[in-house]
Parts: structure tokens; C-alpha cells; sequence
């Protein structure tokens, strides 16, 4: 007997009917003769929700009590999975992560998971139910509620699938899989039928967030392969794997959005050795993440440098560098919000030449100004106006050739 596990983002349980028709696909994977553990998201919008309210509550609550806040979201989607599959005459139990014997570190709001003690799942299982999970959520080793970051339970059920040894990792949502750009944004966006760990996790990284990135590290870490599919219809989706040797005959494999960025820069900045290391130890000090780093040397002994981080950083890194610019012998600083990164991903720009060239002219004649660029060896990533983000991405995607066929014409040619 094959083990699947499944994971329900919370679209895929948005309401009860939907997690009907998730517990109705549990007990038909059971009836095909399949053990089943099914990792379960919160309900769409709960998580925000929750966050909304405890910021009602106050303005800095602490993590500990945000990880027993929010995990109670994917706890009562899991018990309403559990309810519904036993109701249509199934056999579930539903386990929070921590009976599911998931233990993290003790970062409460991003816990690394440390190990699974799957003794319980195991026992469930032989015991013929279908085993249902809370996703996103862990014990610390002193037992405190611990979350794993926005998007965790595809963690949770990569993860689960890796220590139950699973023979298939099933990744349901609300698209039919990864697709060539966020289809929201470009509605022509293409499904991929097979991508590289290292694509999506440089398209997970920059944006796209279909799947969240530290759980495409972590299959990439211990070889879990995995398919993002439908929960709403039975298509093939998107296998994730190792990469294949033909895979890198696409140079570029998908355009990735993210918005929500913000720009410093610090103009005049003495050039010499330690002042780029005075800067970032500060920033990593107040526990701030930068994204794209760009310093050009002027000819006069001084330095111009820029670097991008998320809007709600912005404040505190911007409170901290007043202080520091002026020690430095830096000459001004300048943060800007409403900027966002777009990235063409792809393992075959290893092979393939003229990438960088094609989407700044593509970006250029759509008049769109840029404003960074940073690469790395398989994505390019540039930083340009919000407003200009949707129209940027099209463009781009229609340059690479990334649309899907269009189907085939009805009318005859004349
Ligand atoms: P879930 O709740 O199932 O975890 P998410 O909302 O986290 O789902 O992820 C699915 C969403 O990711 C899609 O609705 C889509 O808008 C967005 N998305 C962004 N980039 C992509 C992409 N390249 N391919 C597919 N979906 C994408
Ligand atoms: N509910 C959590 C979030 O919204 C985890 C998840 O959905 O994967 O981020
Ligand atoms: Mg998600």
C-alpha cells in the first residue's frame, strides 16, 4: 500500500462546501487503496485575519502569543476536514503539529523544524484513518506553540512526507500549478509541467508565491519530489524534481512578481574597507533582511550604495541608518517605497546568452525605467515602479515567448 500526502491551501478550504469536496477527495484516495495524510491550511483569509486583531490588541505583540494565535487557524480547518470526511462515512482523526510529533526550534513566528517523531501518524494509519494535520505549526522542545513562517504548511506536508517516507506529495490549491507568471497578472501565463528545485526556489524566492520558498529548500535538502495541482479539478500540475538534463533547453522558465519593496540608498559613502560591513552589521543587528545590494565607486573616494527590503522594514531600518550615516562620513540617504522587483527565472541561462540584453530591451521599449539590477546564475532581477509592475511583467513574458498555445482555431484558413 502506497502513503500520499496531501496538503489544502485555504482557498482549497475556504468554506464548508469546499472542504467537502477536500474531504471527498480524501476518502476517495483512501478507497484507492492509498494511506492518506492530508496537511490542512487555515481557511482563507483567517491568518490575516487573526493578525488584524491582535494588532487591535497591540501595536507589538509578543511572537509567543502571535504563534498561539494563528495557530488555531489551521487547528479548526483540520477538525472541520476531520468532521466532514467522518460525516460522508470515512474514518479521520485530525492531530495538531505538535501530536503529529513535529518539533522545531524555538523561534516562535519562523521555527525551523528540528525533527518528526511520527511514532502516532504511524500508529493512526495502521489503524486505517486518514490522518489529518494541522500545516504551518510545531512544538518547541519546552512546548510552546511554534509557526513556520506565512505559507508553512507547505513546509508541514513536505516535511511530513519526507519522515513518513511518502511514495507522493500532492500540493493542492486554487491554480492548476506553477505557472510561467502569477496568472492573476498575466492571464496568459502558461502551466509548467515540470520545473527544477532550483527554479522554484529562485521563483519562490522572488515572489512567487505559490509555494513558499523554505519548503522547496527543504524537499531540495532530502529529495522530496512533489506535484502543485487543482484542488478544484483533476489536471496534472506541476512536478518539482532534481534537474533533468533537458530542462535546461528552456532559458527562461517563468517571470516572478513581488511587491511591497523598498529602496535606500546611501550616496557619498567613504570608499574604503569596512564601510559596506558597518552598514549591514547594523541593519542584521535590528533583525532586518535585505534583498538586492548595488554599490557603484565614484571616481572621488566615495561610494554610492543601494539595497532593497520589504516596505514594513523600511521604518526601522530607516530610524537606525539616521544615526549611523552621519558616523560613517556618508553624505545623504534617501528610502523610497512603491517600488517592486521583477525576476526571469530559469536553469537554462546557465547555457544560454543574451538574457539580461533581451528583458532590458524588452523593459526599455515598454518605457519602463529600472532602477537596480542584480543576477545571480539562474535569474536576472531587476527593481522598477509599482504602477509599472503588471504592465513590466506582461511585456516580459510576451518577449520570452512564455504564453500558452493558443488553442486550436474552429474556422478553417482561407
Ligand atoms: P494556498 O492557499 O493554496 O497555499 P497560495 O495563495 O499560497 O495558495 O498560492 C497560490 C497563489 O499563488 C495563486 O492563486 C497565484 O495567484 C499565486 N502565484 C504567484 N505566482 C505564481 C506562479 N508563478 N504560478 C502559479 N501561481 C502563482
Ligand atoms: N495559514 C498560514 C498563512 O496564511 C500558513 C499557510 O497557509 O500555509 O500563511
Ligand atoms: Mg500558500
Amino acid at each position: 500500500m502506497s502513503l500520499i500526502v496531501q496538503k489544502y491551501g485555504g482557498t482549497s478550504v475556504g468554506n464548508a462546501e469546499r472542504i467537502r469536496r477536500v474531504a471527498e477527495r480524501l476518502i476517495a484516495t483512501k478507497k484507492a487503496g492509498h494511506d492518506v495524510v492530508a496537511v490542512i491550511s487555515a481557511m482563507a483569509g483567517v491568518t490575516d485575519g487573526l493578525i488584524k486583531l491582535a494588532r487591535e490588541m497591540s501595536a507589538q505583540p509578543s511572537e509567543r502569543e502571535m504563534d498561539v494565535l494563528l495557530a488555531t487557524g489551521e487547528q479548526s480547518a483540520s477538525a472541520l476536514t476531520a468532521m466532514a470526511v467522518n460525516a460522508l462515512g470515512g474514518k479521520a482523526i485530525s492531530l495538531t503539529g505538535a501530536a503529529a510529533g513535529i518539533v522545531t526550534d524555538g523561534v516562535h513566528t519562523k521555527a525551523k523544524i528540528a525533527h518528526i517523531s511520527p511514532r502516532q501518524i504511524n500508529e493512526l494509519l495502521a489503524e486505517d484513518y486518514i490522518v489529518i494535520v494541522a500545516g504551518f505549526q510545531g512544538q518547541s522542545p519546552q512546548g510552546a506553540i511554534t509557526t513556520l513562517g506565512r505559507g508553512g504548511s507547505d513546509l508541514t506536508a513536505i516535511a511530513l512526507a519526507a519522515a513518513l517516507k511518502a511514495d507522493d506529495c500532492q500540493i493542492f490549491t486554487d491554480v492548476d500549478g506553477v505557472h510561467t507568471c502569477d496568472p492573476r497578472v498575466v492571464p496568459d501565463a502558461s502551466k509548467i509541467d515540470e520545473i527544477a528545485y532550483d527554479e522554484l526556489l529562485e521563483m519562490a524566492g522572488a515572489g512567487s508565491k505559490v509555494m513558499q520558498s523554505r519548503a522547496v529548500e527543504f524537499a531540495k535538502k532530502f529529495g522530496v519530489g512533489f506535484e502543485v495541482r487543482s484542488s478544484q479539478k483533476d489536471v496534472p500540475g506541476t512536478k518539482a524534481r532534481e534537474v533533468t538534463p533537458n530542462m535546461e533547453d528552456v532559458v527562461v522558465r517563468g517571470v516572478s512578481l513581488e511587491r511591497n519593496q523598498a529602496k535606500i540608498t546611501i550616496c557619498g559613502v567613504p570608499d574604503r574597507p569596512g564601510s559596506a560591513g558597518a552598514i549591514f552589521a547594523a541593519i542584521a543587528a535590528a533583525n532586518l533582511s535585505v534583498d538586492m545590494i548595488v554599490q557603484n565607486a565614484s571616481g572621488t573616494g566615495t561610494a554610492d550604495l543601494s539595497f532593497t527590503l520589504q516596505k514594513d522594514d523600511l521604518v526601522p531600518a530607516e530610524i537606525m541608518l539616521t544615526r549611523l550615516v552621519p558616523k560613517l562620513g556618508a553624505a545623504a540617504m534617501t528610502a523610497t517605497t512603491g517600488v517592486a522587483k521583477l525576476s526571469v527565472v530559469g536553469i537554462g541561462m546557465r547555457s544560454h546568452a543574451g538574457v539580461a540584453s533581451r528583458l532590458f530591451e524588452c523593459l526599455g521599449a515598454a518605457g519602463v525605467n529600472i532602477q537596480l539590477i542584480s543576477t545571480s546564475e539562474i535569474k536576472i532581477a531587476v527593481v522598477i515602479d509599482e504602477t509599472e509592475l503588471d504592465r513590466a511583467a506582461q511585456a516580459t513574458h510576451a518577449a520570452f515567448g512564455l504564453a500558452q498555445p493558443r488553442p486550436p482555431s474552429n474556422t478553417a484558413p482561407t
